[in-house]
């Protein structure tokens, strides 16, 4: 049994976190149709999650998923080198590996996990990690746990990567690592000029394109796509199945090499149960709907800007320049919650985000657009911020 005072101490911590504005608690948000979610017993819109383009809830997805879980069973029984590995994982890699261009792909359990396995299965003690100091924290508890030499440089600066990577001696290799889009911030990676950091100096270079997969690029691809760049040996792209797709699972699509290496050593792919058939089956028709609905993503980009210049207009501070994610700047970690709770009683749910997700002092409301929204919907946005400025700070 756990000692009394352990538990005190635990008390006491969180008493400190409540005081200083950041205790967090789960929110159960109800039944959900489309945008609209039910909070605290109130029918709200949702502009709070990373469904970009309103998939969670597509016929299709629930279908596929309806269909595997009937032929093949609820779970696998095994990780994916005991006797866990089915042909839907197979079928899905290779789909992924065509999706993305590259030579080989491999599929996990969660876009947390996909990172934790990309960048511990390949750097080891003997090797060097140059972080972005803004990556996801998946990426941080990765370099963690892959025990090797990490340097952190300053936020999307393509110098300070290139001037570290020279400058660091290893005995092994040098792994460059970016979000492709900063989850918090909304912006891109400057990845050309990354990219070249991490070749001149023979370097691998990893991207997370955990928010950018289905949303940016003329066909949905993801970050590369959008800069023109073409998928070349070294360059490793780790995706989701989680925000755009509609469903859950990661994957990292790169050389068969690097895909070997992953499953000698990746210990979130040995160490865990292989997904279940309903989630790999859902992940390959999310694929398909990529190339057969784009009018998502030209609808999800089209309300994005409408939000931002709205925003804008009316005086508030967003950080990112384009794209789904909107990061409306407001300061303090306690005027932010205030905020949010006023959004909340005005009919709009977005959250938010407090230390130490962000940095202290740039405490902001995110706010997310989804193709399941309406411009309706974004003017509504628009307004319930308004009121919420009124109510708060006049
Ligand atoms: N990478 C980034 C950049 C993310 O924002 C997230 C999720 N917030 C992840 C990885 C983890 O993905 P998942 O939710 O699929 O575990």
């Amino acid at each position: 049994m756990m000692h009394p005072e352990a538990l005190d101490i635990l008390t006491a911590r969180l008493e400190e976190k409540r005081r200083a504005g950041l205790g967090r608690s789960l929110v159960t948000v109800g039944p959900a149709t489309g945008a609209r979610v039910r909070v605290q017993g109130k029918d709200c819109l949702l502009m709070a999650g990373n469904d970009y383009l309103g998939l969670c809830r597509h016929p299709a997805l629930v279908e596929a998923a309806k269909n595997a879980s009937h032929k093949l069973g609820a779970g696998c029984g095994a990780s994916r080198l005991a006797a866990g590995t089915m042909d839907g994982h197979q079928e899905l890699e290779r789909k992924i590996a065509e999706f993305k261009h590259t030579e080989a792909a491999l599929f996990f359990s969660t876009g947390y996990m996909t990172n934790l396995a990309a960048i511990s299965g390949l750097a080891g003690p003997d090797d060097l990690v140059v972080s972005d100091s803004l990556n996801h924290a998946s990426i941080i508890d990765a370099c963690r746990l892959s025990r090797a030499r990490i340097k952190v440089y300053p936020h999307n600066h393509p110098k300070e990567a290139a001037r570290i990577l020279a400058a660091e001696k290893t005995k092994g290799l040098k792994l460059l690592v970016t979000d492709g889009v900063f989850s918090m911030d909304g912006d891109l990676a400057l990845l050309p000029d990354l990219w070249e950091a991490a070749r001149k100096n023979g370097a691998l270079m990893v991207v997370d394109d955990a928010h950018a997969t289905g949303v940016w690029g003329a066909a949905g691809r993801g970050t590369l796509e959008f800069f023109r760049m073409i998928p070349q040996p070294g360059l490793i792209q780790v995706g989701t199945f989680s925000k755009a797709l509609g469903g859950l699972g990661g994957f990292v699509a790169a050389d068969q090499v690097v895909i070997n290496s992953l499953i000698q050593g990746a210990r979130p792919l040995l160490y865990t149960t292989a997904p279940p058939p309903a989630q790999t089956a859902v992940a390959e028709k999310a694929l398909d709907l990529v190339d057969e609905e784009p009018w998502r993503r030209e609808k999800l980009h089209n309300l994005s800007r409408r939000l931002r210049n709205g925003l804008i207009e009316k005086g508030f501070s967003v950080k990112s320049q384009s794209g789904p994610i909107l990061p409306v700047m407001v300061g303090e970690a306690s005027r932010a919650v205030a905020m949010a709770k006023s959004l909340l009683k005005n009919g709009l749910y977005a959250p938010a985000m407090r230390p130490p997700t962000v940095p202290a002092g740039e405490s902001r409301i995110r706010v997310t657009v989804s193709a399941a929204h309406t411009e309706e919907d974004v003017d509504f946005a628009v307004k319930a911020f308004e009121e919420a400025r009124q109510e708060l700070f006049s």
